[in-house]
């Protein structure tokens, strides 16, 4: 069997960039991301079937009677489920997942899965976490405030995962990632320390 892996993350922490990256890596030939289906509304960039499977609602709720499922969750308004066919299929196969999905998605993989390693990336502050929030320019300045209450309730939740990376400097963070999925490894006990700190900052 492979590994099963989830990372979640507050919205605007740089989670995508980073797992996009994790995969440009030579290291993660036997490893696959997961893609969701969501009944959220298409955004230019994105490609159905790649980014996610975009569903209406009645599919949704009908691949939910069907326990087609590993999990799902509503997440700001919309709907997010993981194929579970395919993460079973994958996984096999000895083939690694990483599946990217919010703090409850998360939490309800870890108990149907236990083995599953959890990994909650963190901002280095709230400040921080806002500033990139503005700079994507993706959302009202309600939303944004939404976001981050949203964020504060995560992290509480987050803190107890079985890997916390803080994404103060991109390779550092993105370094911490490689060494927890490819090669089982922890952080540096520099890195450890900033992880620690950042976390108990957010947690004040
Ligand atoms: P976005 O709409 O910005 O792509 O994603 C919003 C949130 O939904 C992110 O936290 C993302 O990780 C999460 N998400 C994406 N797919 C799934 C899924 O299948 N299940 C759950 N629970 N969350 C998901």
């Amino acid at each position: 069997m492979g590994k099963l892996f989830v990372i979640s993350a507050p919205s605007g922490t740089g989670k995508t960039s980073l797992i996009k990256s994790l995969l440009e890596d030579p290291m993660s030939s036997n490893t696959k991301l997961g893609i969701s289906c969501t009944t959220r509304e298409k955004r230019p960039k994105e490609k159905d079937g790649i980014s996610y499977f975009f569903i209406s609602e009645e599919e949704f709720k009908e691949r939910v009677n069907n326990k087609n499922f590993l999990e799902y969750a509503e997440v700001f308004g919309n709907l997010y489920g993981t194929p579970k066919d395919w993460v079973l299929s994958i996984l096999a196969k000895d083939e690694n997942v990483i599946l990217e999905l919010d703090i409850q998605g998360a939490l309800q993989v870890k108990e149907t899965f236990p083995n599953t390693q959890t990994i909650f990336i963190i901002p280095p502050s709230y400040e921080d976490l806002t500033k990139r929030l503005e700079q994507r320019a993706q959302d009202s300045t309600e939303e944004i405030q939404r976001r981050l209450n949203e964020a504060r309730k995560e992290i509480t939740i987050g803190k107890d995962f079985d890997q916390i990376i803080v994404n103060n400097n991109f390779d550092d963070a993105l370094g911490d990632l490689k060494k927890f999925i490819f090669l089982d490894e922890g952080p540096s006990k520099k890195r450890s320390e900033a992880n620690k700190n950042s976390l108990n900052l957010l947690l004040d």
